[in-house]
């Protein structure tokens, strides 16, 4: 079983959003998985998906927690074409893959037609306005 909460101690923030305490425009929660917004988007609507049990990676998860992830995945790349018909679904697995938070994760990052999707850009911090109605869009079942 992986460990509910990081090896070190040290509070991890995918955990405390995934408990409710810390804050997060959630737009799906269950059992074993949680989705919210992503405070720093590549674009509008951009989310997370995370399993509610802490592992840094996949391989770090029990067979019911990765498979639960995959559920919530597809349930919720079903949702994205509520905002764009095109998204991108990436994890980052590692600190040399870009990885900043160690409890895995998947970003679903819909697109809206930039010309390089993977072109670095500055991004700036959600608008709590706007993520209210992105949560309205995406929360509906
Ligand atoms: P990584 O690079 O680890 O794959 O992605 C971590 C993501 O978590 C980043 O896109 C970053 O913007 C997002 N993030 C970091 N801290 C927080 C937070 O406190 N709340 C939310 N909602 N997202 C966060
Ligand atoms: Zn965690």
């Amino acid at each position: 079983m992986p460990s509910p909460s990081p090896p070190s101690g040290a509070a991890c923030i995918f955990c405390e959003i995934a408990a409710h305490r810390a804050p997060g425009y959630v737009l799906y929660e269950d059992a074993d998985t949680i989705a919210f917004l992503d405070l720093y988007p590549f674009t509008r609507g951009h989310f997370l998906v995370v399993p509610r049990r802490h592992g840094a990676r996949l391989a770090d998860l029990d067979e019911a927690d990765r498979i639960a992830l995959m559920h919530t995945v597809d349930r919720m790349c079903r949702r994205v074409g509520r905002l764009a018909p095109d998204y991108n679904l990436a994890l980052n697995a590692g600190a040399a893959a870009g990885q900043i938070v160690f409890h895995v994760h998947f970003h679903v990052i819909p697109r809206y037609g930039e010309a390089n999707p993977f072109h670095p850009r500055p991004r700036v911090a959600l608008d709590p306005e706007d993520a209210g109605r992105v949560v309205a869009t995406l929360a509906a079942p």
